[in-house]
């Protein structure tokens, strides 16, 4: 199977996926996670049309994404991992969404940088719907407080919400609370679910899915 064949396999189960819960398949975007992959395995995925794409540290997709954007202009770049304060600048310059923004000094950074980049770009708040220690994310407690500081403190343009499951359990419900709570707060975006789960994210109302392994392979070195 080529990276093309993956893309459209994966696209199809989107639109089945789309079908089984009665919703428009337009309304679901795919994430191609490109984590790991050197711009040879990325430009096949571009090449078979694929625009949107997702990276999770900011020094390996400047090391990639500022050649293939010339190559390819249209293409888009959205932040799934971990952001620290110090590299908000670079990441405002080359990502077009930040999906992780998990704390209020962190949304501060991001506004600064902004300022000074002449840029706005939108922002996703990640929660931490298993509220376990080692992972990113505002515990569900927090968002209130977080979302209201994005948007009146630090005026990000906050689109939404994005979370990632717990490994060992069930990600339905996750991801159903995860709705609920873009529900509560006018929220319209919800990036949810990855290659071993994004059918179900979608029958939860994922409108962004974040597929790495079921289009690229396995990855050789851990993200
Ligand atoms: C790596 C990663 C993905 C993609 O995971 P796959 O299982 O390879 O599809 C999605 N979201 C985040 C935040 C990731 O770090």
């Amino acid at each position: 199977m080529t990276i093309a064949d993956n893309l459209q396999t994966v696209q199809a189960s989107i639109a089945q996926a789309c079908r089984r819960s009665d919703r428009d398949s337009a309304g679901v975007s795919l994430v191609a996670v490109s984590k790991t992959w050197a711009a040879d395995a990325i430009v096949p995925a571009l090449d078979a049309g694929h625009r949107l794409f997702g990276e999770n540290r900011v020094q390996e997709a400047q090391s990639k994404w500022p050649a293939l954007r010339d190559a390819y202009p249209e293409s888009r770049l959205h932040l799934i991992g971990h952001l620290q304060t110090n590299k908000a600048a670079d990441a405002v310059d080359l990502f077009d969404v930040i999906e992780t923004v998990d704390r209020a000094k962190l949304a501060t950074a991001i506004a600064r940088a902004q300022e000074k980049a002449g840029r706005q770009i939108d922002c996703l708040v990640q929660v931490n719907t298993g509220a376990e220690p080692q992972k990113g994310g505002v515990l569900p407690d927090g968002l209130s407080e977080l979302v209201r500081f994005c948007r009146e403190d630090a005026t990000l343009n906050v689109t939404g919400l994005m979370c990632i499951p717990p490994a060992d359990q069930e990600p339905a419900p996750h991801f159903a609370f995860l709705a609920r709570m873009a529900r509560d707060h006018g929220l319209a975006t919800l990036s949810m679910g990855m290659s071993a789960d994004y059918p179900i994210a979608i029958e939860q109302g994922a409108t962004l899915v974040r597929v790495g392994t079921a289009i690229f392979g396995q990855r050789s070195r851990p993200a």
